[in-house]
């Protein structure tokens, strides 16, 4: 019934609903970015050793055009030499036509270089030299074409080159020589991208890089990396190998990397790619996927939150009404107008709270019915009682009634000269009976004042020790006719609220049987003490006693045990009855202990308040 509550339902709608949406979201984006970086990464192999495929041709197509242009062959059968000014005229010829060319010499076979031509040095500084001892002269002397390792210079990287000069019949005449400038290797270098920061490079076969679009790594030697041992072994990386993602070999980035042997050179060729760059697009859709998935996030979490309070709302006034209507104000009404199904449990209250409302209604009737009923049983049992107390009381007239009329027809029959001596033999029992009838009449006088179910009203207060000392004096001369010992045991004065008349007619009724009850000499205490709610009194004797068969009837109307009647021949067995009518009207206690021929106890507790 508190707000945090409240509130929880409304989190925990918010959360249920972000998690629904964002979790296909997340999966979704997952797979995606998954496959796109997973094609990616086949793309950038692809694309690098594309791009490396087409290097090598023009790669390959530049050397086999350059050695081209040193296949020479002579129109004659003769194994003599090019004539000195044909030599010039050929080595003239192919420096004017080949830029690249720089320097060329004609060698005849002993080694002797016959002619020599150079595009950047002076002719008069031009040495003729023998190279019978060199590489390039003893493979081209063999037939076969020369292609030197790489040399830098100044002027870039150089190759020698050296191919044998044919004769008409296939016989090797002299040697071609050649110096060949591979600076436009750099132009195939520098022109091909990757992407936005991707580049390529050339390796010789020693692993120094000959041509790359960084100035700066030309000449760095690379051959120490098992990835270019690898590759300048002839094997190519395709880019897709584990060991293709590395770190490059100039910037400390990471790169995807590929290569491919140019195998007649024995050089290769290497394509870098930093990932950042290779993998731009993947990030960038990185970016969106999760900027996509939050935005989602917001929205969903956004419209679980507006949907919790659309159905809070409404729950909370359907909440607020029942705790109303549940409280007892059926009149109240829930008024939920969200046209939907806490609308009807609105109406389902409402209608509960009009039904309630009648069901009490119904309850209340019934209760009145019931008290009703209750009062009518009363009456009745009261007015049941009423009449057979007359009844018993009209029974016990009857004795005495019919003594007297008995005695007096009698008396009144007699002559006058009847004896008087006669008469006195009728008196006592007229007086006995005449007495015992007014004892009945004020007994029951007493009786219809207080009226059966009695219950204190006219509240006063009551001294118990000031009444008690009052009804013990009428008394003092019957005890000492009796030569009672009578014991006292009474407080200073002990004070209850009730009716003063009533609770008197109580205590004596006790005393009188106490006194009525023992023999001559006998021994009565009277106790009165204050309890700390009530007030407790006893009167003990030691007269007759009580027989155990009539112990259940003392307390009856008109009850009088057989040993009674011999000990006190004048009672209306309603004395404990008016004792009882009494306690019980202040809410007391009347009961008693008791022994045949020992005596009696009989106490009282009355509550003080
Ligand atoms: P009664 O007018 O006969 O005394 P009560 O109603 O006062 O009528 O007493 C009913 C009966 O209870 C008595 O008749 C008697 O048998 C018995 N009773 C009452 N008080 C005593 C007592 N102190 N000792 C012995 N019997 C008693």
């Amino acid at each position: 019934m508190n707000n945090h509550k409240h509130g929880s339902l409304g989190t925990k709608l918010t959360v249920a609903f972000s998690a629904l949406g964002l979790g296909p979201l997340i999966l979704m984006g997952a797979v995606a970015l998954l496959v796109v970086s997973v094609t990616q990464r086949q793309a950038v192999a692809t694309i690098e050793t594309g791009l490396l495929g087409q290097k090598v041709e023009e790669i390959d197509k530049f050397i086999k055009e350059t050695s081209g242009i040193f296949e020479i062959r002579v129109g004659y059968e003769e194994t003599s030499i090019i004539s000195q000014a044909d030599q010039g005229f050929l080595l003239d010829g192919l420096l004017e036509e080949n830029k690249f060319i720089v320097e060329v010499a004609l060698v005849d076979l002993t080694g002797e270089e016959r002619s020599k031509k150079s595009a950047v040095q002076d002719a008069t500084k031009i040495q003729l030299l023998n190279i019978g001892s060199l590489s390039q002269f003893k493979e081209a002397k063999e037939g076969r074409t020369y292609f030197g390792p790489v040399y830098y210079t100044l002027r870039g990287p150089m190759m020698t080159l050296a191919s044998p000069v044919f004769n008409k019949n296939n016989q090797v005449i002299m040697v071609l020589t050649g110096e060949i400038a591979l600076a436009s290797l750099q132009d195939f270098i520098v022109s091909a991208r990757l992407g936005k920061s991707g580049y390529i490079f050339l390796v010789d076969k020693d692993g120094t890089v000959i041509a790359s679009p960084d100035k700066n790594f030309i000449y760095t030697n690379v051959g120490p990396s098992p990835w270019i041992k690898d590759l300048l072994q002839g094997r190519a990386h395709n880019g897709l190998d584990r060991e293709d993602e590395r770190q490059g070999f100039f910037f400390k980035t990471n790169v995807l990397s590929a290569g491919l042997p140019i195998e007649k050179l024995g050089w290769g060729i290497v394509a870098e790619w930093p990932g950042d760059d290779a993998f731009a697009v993947v990030s960038t859709i990185q970016k969106q996927v999760l900027g996509f998935a939050l935005a989602t996030v917001l929205l969903v979490g956004l419209s679980g939150w507006l949907v919790g309070r659309l159905i809070l709302r409404p729950l909370a006034v359907l909440r607020e009404g029942a705790g109303k209507i549940g409280g007892g104000n059926f009149d109240h009404k829930i008024a939920i107008t969200t046209r939907d199904e806490i609308e009807e449990l609105g109406e389902v209250f409402n209608r509960m709270g009009e039904d309630l409302k009648k069901l009490e209604e119904l309850r209340a009737i019934q209760i009145r019915a019931e008290a009703l009923a209750e009062s009518l049983k009363k009456e009745k049992e009261l007015s049941e009682s009423k009449s057979a107390f007359l009844g018993n009381a009209s029974h016990q007239f009857r004795t005495p009634i019919s003594v007297i009329n008995w005695a007096t027809e009698l008396i009144m029959g007699e002559s006058p000269q009847k004896k008087l001596g006669d008469m006195k033999e009728i008196l006592p029992g007229l007086y006995e009976n005449s007495q015992k009838l007014s004892l009945i009449v004020n007994d029951m006088l007493l009786i219809s004042e207080l009226g059966i179910g009695y219950h204190k009203s006219k509240l006063e207060k009551v001294d118990l020790v000031a009444l008690l000392n009052k009804i013990l004096e009428n008394y003092k001369s019957v005890v000492e006719g009796k030569k009672i010992n009578l014991n006292l045991s009474l407080p200073q004065s002990l004070e209850m609220m009730g009716e003063s008349g009533p609770l008197g007619h109580a205590f004596q009724n006790l005393i009188d049987n106490a006194i009525g009850y023992t023999k001559e000499g006998g021994e009565i205490s009277v106790d009165l003490t204050q309890g700390e709610k009530e007030a407790k009194f006893s009167v003990k004797d030691n007269g007759i006693g009580i027989t155990e068969s009539d112990k259940t009837r003392i307390f009856e109307q008109f009850f009088r045990a057989t040993n009674s009647v011999e000990a006190k021949n004048v009672g209306t067995g309603l004395g404990l009855f008016i004792v009882k009518t009494v306690v019980d009207g202040h809410d007391g206690k009347v009961w008693f202990e008791s022994e045949e021929k020992k005596g009696s106890t009989f106490y009282i507790s009355l509550p003080l308040s």
